[in-house]
């Protein structure tokens, strides 16, 4: 796909820079099954001094971090409460249950991406022989591109632990969660006993994700990533170029967060279509309009050389390979179609 495509689908869409190459090329590796790829462990290290806990394991993807997540948090027959739209829940195949036996709880989420927490104590089962037994709550930040506030996540892990939860966030977006909020990761990741971040969506590795957590916890995720078959060998490779992005490519996130905002502006006065500005809070845009003419509007895109994405709602999402100058660009496209039809 050449770059005259403006991919604003997802910030998963994004190659590796010159920068990153080259970091891989060089990369000292080692057999990382047997924990000696030095350059997986340097990024385990780094990321686990980064968010202020013990220790992190490094994994293929954000899915597999949360799998395996769930499987060392929940025992068969244990249960997660969780979010509807939540990744881990709708868009990982159903994997804690399928490979687990694990019972979800899903409740909807609040409009700003959290979880009411008096909800969230109705749903926890009573200790009796009836019920599964509720282990974990799971909440995601960002979620659809808005960020938790810290007094809420504050408010939400002194709930986990007066009600016996462990508390797992799928921190995707975790950097872009930081990065908007204007903290380092350990002030978030202080509320959470575990959290699973992506190296490859806006901080730009082509692939793997990061399971952070106390010792005791690393160690029993680490058999499970045994078992699920994620245990790499001269991942160093890869693990490199997280690395590198982790370290030197997170503040750049403001820069997508400014793009997204400025698409969202410039969308907003486009006469026919609705954008909730209240939401783009970082890198993602949705666009509010009736299903057929999301489908049209997407098609219209789309031979403009320009690809949204979505479930529900159309999103557009800004990431390293999306430039200022493509923004007023998606603009007019839109304003096209909008006088049109
Ligand atoms: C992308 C994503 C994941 C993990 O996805 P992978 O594609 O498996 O890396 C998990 N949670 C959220 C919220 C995500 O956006």
């Amino acid at each position: 796909m050449s770059r005259s495509v403006i991919d604003l689908r997802s910030d998963t869409v994004t190659r590796p820079t010159g920068i990153l190459r080259n970091a891989m090329a060089m990369a000292e590796v080692g057999d990382d099954v047997y924990g000696e790829d030095p350059t997986v462990n340097r990024l385990q290290d780094f990321a686990s001094e980064l968010t202020g806990k013990e220790a992190a394991l490094f994994v293929p993807s954000g899915t597999m971090g949360n799998l395996i997540a769930l499987l060392a948090h929940c025992a068969r027959g244990d249960e997660y409460i969780c979010g509807q739209d939540a990744h881990l829940y709708k868009f990982e195949g159903g994997g804690a249950a399928a490979l687990g036996g694990i019972v979800p709880q899903p409740l909807d989420f609040a409009a700003d991406g959290t979880l009411d927490l008096d909800e969230v104590r109705s749903a926890i089962k009573p200790p009796d022989h009836h019920f599964a037994r509720t282990r974990l709550l799971c909440l995601e930040n960002t979620q659809a591109g808005k960020v938790l506030p810290l007094a809420y996540q504050e408010k939400a892990a002194s709930f986990a632990a007066e009600n016996g939860l462990a508390l797992h966030l799928d921190g995707a977006r975790l950097c872009n969660a930081a990065v908007a909020l204007g903290v380092d990761l350990e002030q978030i990741c202080r509320h959470y006993d575990t959290i699973s971040l992506c190296l490859s969506k806006g901080l730009g590795a082509p692939l793997g994700s990061l399971l952070i957590g106390s010792e005791g916890f690393i160690n029993e995720a680490h058999r499970w990533r045994k078992v699920c078959g994620g245990g790499m060998r001269q991942a160093g490779i890869v693990a490199e170029a997280g690395y590198v992005a982790l370290r030197y490519q997170v503040e750049r996130l403001a820069m997508d967060h400014g793009t997204a905002r400025s698409l969202a502006e410039g969308l907003s006065e486009i006469e026919g279509l609705s954008i909730d500005l209240e939401k783009v809070q970082t890198n993602m845009v949705f666009i509010d309009c009736a299903p057929d003419l999301q489908k049209i509007l997407k098609e219209w895109l789309d031979r403009r050389g320009i690809l949204v994405g979505g479930y529900g709602e159309l999103r557009l999402v800004t990431h390293l390979d999306i430039l200022p100058s493509d923004i007023p660009k998606v603009i007019r496209a839109c304003r096209e179609f909008f006088s049109q039809s």
